[in-house]
């Protein structure tokens, strides 16, 4: 049996160092032939590259590039945006594991080359979606979702009739911990400091997601990735706050009945899923033992003392360029708020504040994303304290 080749975008973060670990345990069916990360942590992509026998490596900067040259032998290595569009374009399987708007270049290469993108990276398609429409029917492409809520509804529509817009689901329900801050009034809120908003209750993520997880702006851009990903309208997307993180997210059918999937929070499952697919590793990752007593709560979300989810579908009301907007804005905010130059509140003010501004433009192009998702950036910036 051929090996199925993996690219694994973003090698070096969260995402990428469990997918690595799937991989690990999967050696005769997978095999891992290029990998990418950012500025931080070049050291680390290259003893990657040493253990998988990796044969192209993609960096963002000249200097990266001569660093993994000298390094290792006889590899080799791209650069920048086109680097990450080339190695998209090289494999059966392309984990987008990038953070934020930088993972564009992966999710529209891997599906205009017709490949299987397994995407953890919401924010390009978020800001993309339009574009995404337009090549995700490229004979061979295939979307599957590694977010472990849109994993838990991909899984529990396999029962749903294959109708564009699926006209048996009433809705499909997101679940959401609610971050370090659920229950939090709105004078603790005040005082929420950076240690705290990185302490997430029950998932261990990168920066950037853990910090929209306690704001639920991770929530409300998930709204627009379930949107955009199974062609159901937002008003048919809901929240519900469940701070077990066991129940990864539901599908409402017009019967009343509600298909669920449960396992303990670890997102080697749903990377496993998505590698796997058709067929399930066996490796029971996040199994449930019920000998032990479990509780599963849901709650309504908060939206008055966390404003991001409303804001979320605002976006996706307003169309076009909207939602990039927003997440660029999220994503100026989100840095600055990691760089201690904004308290937590001013995070989402800050996208609030630059939506309010937004040029109405339509995305039909790149070139026009790009500059959706520069001017928002530029408005974003100016914002911020000096
Ligand atoms: P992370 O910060 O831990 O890792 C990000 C990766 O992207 C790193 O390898 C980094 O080097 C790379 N990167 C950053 N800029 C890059 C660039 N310009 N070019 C190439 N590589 C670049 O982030 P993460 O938590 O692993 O999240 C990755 C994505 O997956 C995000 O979009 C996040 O929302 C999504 N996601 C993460 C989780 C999770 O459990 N961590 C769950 C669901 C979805
Ligand atoms: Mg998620």
């Amino acid at each position: 049996m051929s090996r199925t080749t993996v690219a694994l975008l973003g090698a070096t973060g969260s995402i990428g160092t469990q997918t690595l670990e799937v991989l690990r345990r999967e050696p005769e069916r997978f095999e891992l032939t290029a990998i990418a990360g950012g500025a931080a942590r070049v050291d680390q992509l290259i003893a990657i590259a040493k253990e998988f026998s990796v044969a192209r490596i993609g960096v963002p900067t000249n200097e990266a590039r001569e660093t993994v040259m000298e390094a290792l032998a006889g590899v080799e290595v791209v650069v920048g945006d086109e680097g990450l569009s080339e190695l998209a374009s090289s494999a059966d399987t392309v984990v987008n594991a990038v953070v934020g708007f930088a993972g564009l270049p992966v999710t529209l290469s891997a599906l205009r080359s017709g490949k299987r993108l397994a995407l953890a990276n919401k924010e390009s398609l978020i800001a993309a979606s339009t574009l995404v429409e337009k090549v995700r029917h490229t004979r061979g492409a295939e979307l599957v979702p590694i977010d472990s809520e849109h994993c838990a509804i991909h899984q529990a529509l396999a029962g749903a009739s294959a109708e564009a817009g699926y006209p048996d689901v009433r809705r499909l329900i997101l679940t959401a911990s609610g971050g370090p801050f659920r229950g939090w009034d709105s004078t603790a809120l005040d005082t929420a400091t950076k240690a705290q908003a990185l302490a997430h209750p029950t998932w261990s993520m990168g920066p950037k997601i853990t910090i929209d997880s306690s704001t639920l702006m991770n929530k409300g851009l998930e709204v627009l990735e379930a949107s955009a990903l199974f062609g159901i309208e937002v008003g048919r997307v809901e929240v519900v706050i469940h701070p077990q993180s066991v129940v990864h997210s539901m599908v409402e059918y017009v019967d009343g009945s509600v298909i669920a999937q449960l396992s303990k929070p670890d997102m080697r499952l749903p990377i496993a899923y998505c590698l796997g697919l058709p067929e399930r590793l066996d490796h029971a990752w996040g199994a449930l033992d019920f000998h032990s007593p479990l509780s599963l709560e849901f709650f309504p979300p908060d939206r008055a003392n966390f404003p991001a989810l409303s804001i979320a579908y605002e976006a996706a009301r307003i169309g076009g360029g909207a939602p990039a907007w927003m997440s660029a804005a999220n994503e100026v905010a989100v840095e600055a708020f990691l760089g201690e130059r904004i308290t937590w509140r001013q995070i989402v003010e800050i996208v609030s504040t630059t939506l309010d501004r937004y040029e109405p433009t339509p995305i039909e192009t790149l070139s026009e994303l790009l500059e959706a998702d520069r001017r928002a950036r530029e408005i974003a910036i100016a914002s911020l304290p000096k």
